[in-house]
């Protein structure tokens, strides 16, 4: 990475020489890196030039983008190991699984398009209509730092592939990635102009991106809160949103399930990428009975894992991203101990020998309230709260008792009913008796956990519009 100090605009490395943003590792707490913070003339800057290249792109045969999609393919597999060693350092996932996931998923996506984008309809009759499928314009992209060169991933190939042009700001806290993205780009086919990315902050840049009139559509990976920002900001002239936000994503485990193995499902789902995960198991419903006997085995669970530096081979269980990160999982914590609810492993105070960097320890709560801030709230930590429910009818309910839908998983020893119950449950994909996450299957939210859908065909076409030829 030799551009963390530059924008990338117009098909040019820009230099900044203003403010920059101190970037993180979270085993000490050290700053690797330091990216422009840069100003609301730069966004401009970024947003003049893809509205100049948007009429060309948007009339390039789909072969044409094909060819640049497999350009980026071809540098995201050359840059896997830079790309998960970058990303485990700023967010804290372990390197192998970084591998597997930060660099891994970005390919996979892409491979998806790939095989998809050739045979997808851009146009069909109906009637005496030609309906044809028509790229949105400019979109503006803004992405959060727990999956960060995924959540763009899944942004720009599509918008690539629908003939949009793109501004992408990056999160400020794990920015490395998507300079890489950019470096990839830059040496493919690509005209200038399509592909612009200005790094800096949200309430700046950001602000300025959601708010231009040249930008037709904003695609938004982040939280609740700054995704009503946005959707207000939309309203004022009508552009296009997507979406994905936050979530509190329940795990039903039904009487006959296999409680060791639903436990442990849920639970390492949950601590996955240091409970960093919008879509993360972090409420468990189990039966009464079986209360005590699912905190035993989680507690268990959470007493076992290694923490430690995310580059070391032997780390389960990295640091979280941000020093704001670890005072908010802690101050959690210690509101769940407040709330009343019974603290089974884990707890608000460092790891020992861990003090410097920015590690919580695996928590369980049991006896959680459905109603209490720790049940309803996003955590974004490495803590499981463990609900008891008495009747199915009373399972559903609590599954569904949170402003968000994002994800959610059901277990039982009978799958029908799994799929039951799964049926009711008010989020965008439910995981049945662990079924494996699918890139082609549609991923999003149903309430405050968002608008719109990612990855697959319904991904391309949130940046799609419909245009009618009456003939
Ligand atoms: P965040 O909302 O703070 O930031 C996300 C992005 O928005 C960043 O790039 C930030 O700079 C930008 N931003 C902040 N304020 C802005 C403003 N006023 N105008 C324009 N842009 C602004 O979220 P975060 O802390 O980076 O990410 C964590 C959140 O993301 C969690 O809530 C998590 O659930 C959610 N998330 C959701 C999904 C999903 O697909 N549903 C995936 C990953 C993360």
């Amino acid at each position: 990475m030799n551009n963390l100090s530059k924008n990338y605009i117009n098909g040019q490395w820009v230099d900044w020489s203003g403010d920059t943003i101190d970037v993180h590792e979270g085993t000490k707490g050290e700053v690797i890196a330091k990216v422009p913070s840069s100003d609301r003339a730069a966004m401009e800057q970024a947003i003049d030039a893809a509205d100049a290249a948007f009429e060309s792109w948007s009339e390039t045969p789909l072969e044409q983008r094909i060819k640049v999609i497999k350009q980026l393919h071809e540098g995201l597999q050359k840059r896997a190991p830079e790309i998960a060693q970058a990303v485990a350092r700023e967010v804290g996932m372990p390197i192998k699984l970084a591998g597997m996931i930060q660099a891994g998923m970005p390919m996979k996506v892409t491979e998806t398009y790939l095989d998809m984008l050739p045979d997808y309809p851009f146009t069909e009759k109906s009637g005496n209509s030609e309906v044809q499928y028509t790229p949105v314009g400019v979109v503006g992209c803004i992405t959060p730092w727990n999956y960060p060169l995924h959540q763009v991933i899944l942004k720009v190939v599509p918008a690539l592939a629908a003939g949009c042009t793109i501004v992408l700001k990056p999160s400020e806290v794990s920015p490395q990635s998507a300079f890489i993205l950019a470096e990839i780009l830059d040496g493919t086919d690509l005209p200038k102009g399509v592909f612009n990315m200005v790094c800096g902050l949200g309430q700046e840049v950001g602000d300025t991106l959601i708010k231009h009139p040249k930008v037709r559509m904003v695609s938004f990976t982040g939280s609740t809160r700054t995704g009503n920002l946005i959707a207000h900001a939309a309203a004022d002239d009508f552009k296009r949103i997507a979406l994905e936000m936050g979530g509190k994503s329940a795990s039903v485990v039904l009487p006959d399930a296999d409680l060791k193995e639903s436990v442990k499902g849920t639970f390492m789902n949950c601590l996955m990428n240091s409970g960093q995960t919008c879509t993360a198991l972090t409420r468990m419903l189990v039966h009464k009975d079986q209360h005590d006997q699912a905190c035993e085995i989680a507690g268990g669970i959470a007493n076992g894992v290694v923490l430690g530096d995310p580059l070391d081979e032997n780390t389960r269980l990295g640091p979280l991203a941000s020093a704001d990160q670890l005072d908010k999982v802690r101050d959690y914590i210690k509101l769940g101990v407040e709330e009343g609810a019974t603290l089974v492993a884990g707890g608000a105070d460092a790891p020992e020998g861990l003090e410097d960097g920015y590690f919580v320890k695996p928590t369980v709560f049991g006896n959680v309230d459905p109603n209490s801030r720790i049940a309803q709230e996003e955590i974004f930590g490495p803590v499981l709260c463990i609900i008891p429910y008495e009747t199915e009818e009373e399972a559903i309910r609590i599954a569904n008792g949170t402003p968000y839908g994002l994800s959610g998983a059901v277990f039982s020893g009978d799958q029908d009913k799994a799929k039951k119950v799964a049926g009711k449950m008010r989020t965008g994909q439910v995981f049945v008796n662990g079924g494996a996450f699918n890139p082609l299957a549609p991923f999003g939210g149903f309430g405050h956990s968002g608008i719109g859908r990612e990855f697959g065909k319904w991904g391309l076409e949130e940046f799609l519009e419909v245009r009618a030829l009456q003939l």
